[in-house]
């Protein structure tokens, strides 16, 4: 790759003067007439800006003869510094007009920055290279920590001074301000705090990104739902479902779910699954778990309706001994007995005393004609 440049030197020696100061650097693409050197079309705005290598953080090297191989091989070549935990140092990159004003800003605020190694970018920005202080992991950028105005820590690099920016002007170490004048200085403590400001920020973003990820679920375990519910349905539906339960059996479903979604996120959690996609194991669990619960919701409620009856059977019974043994219809429904309202009510008192086996039911026609009497008798009556 041929770039058309008159002083390919320049990235090489300034490879070499930042490795003379300890600092490992890597090869980054460069600008061409037709774009990047990588050939892409889509650059945009890291054209001459990114990486020759994948794995570019391992390769970095600050060997004075592998630097000039690697120059040998690609003269044309940016520099980059790789930032965060490789070098030790981070970044401050301060871009245009805006970025300008913010860093004015900070400044008016808390005073001027200590002075430390800073390149003036080929684009009309700078930057300012900070060594990273102990006990923070500065990762690479820290956005919204000021407009126009970003930090580049670990995973990120800088373009080093002598590479070429797509404007065609080279990145330069503004005066005063090069290795050979000063060493990299400590951040002072108010940007410290602003990094782990923002860092929580982030953090807690991240977070509340987590929080309401969606989980859906795959194919199988969809088909495997939609089955269920109907079944579910059909159930609800039964002209002999207890009414009672309708409403419980209403919430299965968002009940399934849930558990569903617990059973996954347990496995994600014990590393058994990942991601986001609810399979038709933890569905599977779930619908096991709602089963469970619907057998014993309605032993719970068939006990309770049975003594429910049994009382108020026993409570009939007991009146009607007291009458004598012989009760008529309407003394079941005048008195109320066990809550008899209506003829009807009373007839299926009989029918229910009758099957647990009290006794019978007796039609009594008057001799001279009129009205039948309905008439319960104990057994032992
Ligand atoms: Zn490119």
């Amino acid at each position: 790759m041929a770039v058309n440049q008159p002083n390919q030197i320049e990235p090489l020696r300034e490879a070499l003067r930042l490795a003379s100061h300890g600092v490992k650097v890597i090869q980054i693409h460069a600008p061409t007439r037709r774009g990047c050197s990588c050939g892409r079309k889509k650059c945009g705005k890291s054209i001459g800006k990114h990486p020759l290598l994948e794995a570019w953080a391992e390769h970095a090297t600050a060997d004075s003869d592998t630097i000039r191989r690697m120059w040998e091989k690609k003269p044309w070549a940016n520099v980059g510094v790789p930032m965060g935990n490789v070098n030790g140092l981070f970044a401050i990159d301060v871009d245009g007009p805006e970025g300008q004003e913010t860093l004015q800003k900070w400044i008016q605020e808390h005073g001027e920055l200590p002075a430390t190694w800073q390149v003036m970018t080929g684009g009309g920005g700078m930057q300012m290279w900070y060594r990273v202080p102990k006990g923070i992991e500065i990762p690479n950028s820290v956005k919204k920590i000021g407009i126009n105005v970003d930090i580049r820590g670990t995973g990120g690099q800088s373009v080093a001074p002598g590479s070429l920016h797509q404007s065609g002007s080279r990145y330069r170490w503004a005066p005063t301000r090069r290795p050979e004048d000063l060493k990299p200085a400590d951040p002072p403590e108010w940007l410290v705090d602003k990094i782990r400001e923002v860092i929580a920020d982030q953090q807690q973003a991240k977070l509340a990104k987590i929080q309401t990820e969606e989980i859906h679920l795959s194919l199988s375990p969809k088909q495997w739902w939609a089955e269920w519910f109907s079944v579910h349905r059909r159930e609800m539906m039964d002209p002999d479902f207890p009414r009672k339960l309708r409403g419980p059996w209403a919430k299965m479903p968002n009940q399934l779910a849930r558990m569903a979604l617990i059973l996954h996120m347990t496995r994600v959690v014990c590393g058994e699954v990942e991601g986001n996609e609810l399979d038709e194991i933890s569905l599977h669990r779930g619908v096991q778990l709602v089963r469970y619960f619907k057998s014993h919701i309605r032993k719970a409620y068939n006990q309770l309706g049975k003594s429910l009856a049994d009382k108020r059977i026993e409570e009939a019974v007991e009146w009607i001994r007291k009458r004598g043994g012989t009760v008529k219809r309407r003394d079941i429904v005048s008195y109320r007995v066990a809550d008899c309202r209506k003829n009807s009510d009373a007839d299926t008192l009989f029918e229910e005393l009758t099957d647990c086996g009290y006794g019978v039911v007796k039609n009594q026609k008057p001799p001279r004609g009129g009205r039948t009497t309905v008439m319960f008798c104990l057994n032992d009556c």
